[in-house]
């Protein structure tokens, strides 16, 4: 952190300041040039906010030079986090696919998924016992039994599972489940974040805020982080804008930004970033190409049946053949 001090400044004033730098373990460097004079700050500039020093008489304006995030920074960890979601790679080369149902509905629905996703290639099963609804008459979710019935698709196929964790009270119900999705809409539920963090080192899969910025999404991770569980792989699900065309507007150069500033795994949701089934093909092919670490899908037997997001879900059938293409593009691109 660069602090600029005011033309005219007086000297007293500067002293007080840089006491107060002291006082919060950081040691100031003053340079004073002949139009202006800086003080540099060496030390951990975390915990100081900027907009108290700024705030000061004697201070001009302060500037931020390192990010405020440190664990989720690849600065401070040059290697790529690979997460291992019981098995299921994600991350440094380790392509995965999260495909399943919006939300579980019924065992049969759940098991019958599972199978079809699996014999397309997808790594993990996802589906929404805890569903976070825009309105309260919409279908809610079905809760514990929804996490039972992921159990059992979990028992017949072997895919691990993803579900979503809305309040921190569910968790132990959560015992099976072996990445924990926390949802773009508790994105900044920090409560929960830290709760997530401290208690267990389960994967967490943190979707991004619909109107939250990269900096914010990875301030995010580093509550998860700094609580103690550093496998969190990040998850790019379209950022609300002025078009209302699409359900959300994807914001896919985010995943070579967000792989410069972090280490860790960027994953794309092209189900909710378009709204649309017949785009998510083309979508998942883009992000592939782009660099993505893997993608969460939603995919139905039914979707015109769907007790929720029918309209962006793959069938089975279109997501087979997303999942060949997918393949074959990460084989003439990355020769894997
Ligand atoms: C979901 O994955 O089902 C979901 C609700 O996603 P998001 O939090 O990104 O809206
Ligand atoms: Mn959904």
């Amino acid at each position: 952190m660069i602090i600029i001090i005011k033309k005219n400044a007086d000297e007293a004033q500067v002293e007080n300041l840089k006491t107060l730098l002291r006082s919060k373990h950081i040691e100031p460097h003053v340079s004073k040039g002949s139009l202006q004079t800086l003080i540099g700050c060496v030390g951990d500039v975390a915990h100081l906010d900027p907009g108290l020093i700024e705030a000061l008489d004697v201070v001009e304006s302060v500037q931020r030079i390192q990010e405020p995030y440190k664990a989720a920074n690849r600065k401070f960890h040059p290697d790529d986090t690979v997460v291992d979601c019981a098995g299921a790679k994600i991350g440094g080369g380790h392509f995965g696919v999260i495909a399943g149902p919006c939300s579980v509905e019924s065992e049969e629905q759940i098991v019958g998924i599972a199978r079809a996703v699996k014999a397309a290639g997808a790594a993990m099963l996802r589906g929404g016992a805890f569903k976070p609804r825009t309105s309260p008459y919409s279908f809610q979710g079905l809760g514990a039994d929804g996490l039972k019935m992921l159990s059992v698709a979990k028992k017949e196929t072997g895919l691990p599972i993803v579900t979503e964790l809305m309040d921190f009270k569910d968790i132990e119900l959560f015992n099976d489940v072996d990445v924990i999705q926390i949802g773009a809409r508790n994105m900044q539920n920090f409560q929960l974040l830290k709760e997530v963090g401290s208690y267990t080192t389960k994967p967490v899969l943190l979707k991004r805020g619909m109107s939250a910025t990269l900096q914010e999404l990875l301030m995010s991770a580093e509550y998860v982080m700094s609580s103690g569980n550093p496998n969190v792989i990040l998850c790019e699900r379209g950022i609300r804008t002025f078009e209302t065309a699409l359900r959300n507007t994807l914001d896919l150069g985010v995943v070579p930004l967000l792989h410069r500033l972090s280490h860790l795994p960027v994953i794309v949701d092209p189900s909710h970033a378009t709204g649309y089934a017949y785009m998510v093909d083309a979508v998942s092919v883009a992000a592939a190409a782009i660099g993505a670490d893997g993608l969460i899908i939603e995919v139905h037997n039914d979707p015109p049946h769907a007790k929720c997001d029918g309209a962006q879900s793959q069938t089975p059938e279109m997501f087979a053949g997303t999942m060949r293409k997918i393949s074959a593009l990460r084989k003439s691109l990355f020769n894997a």
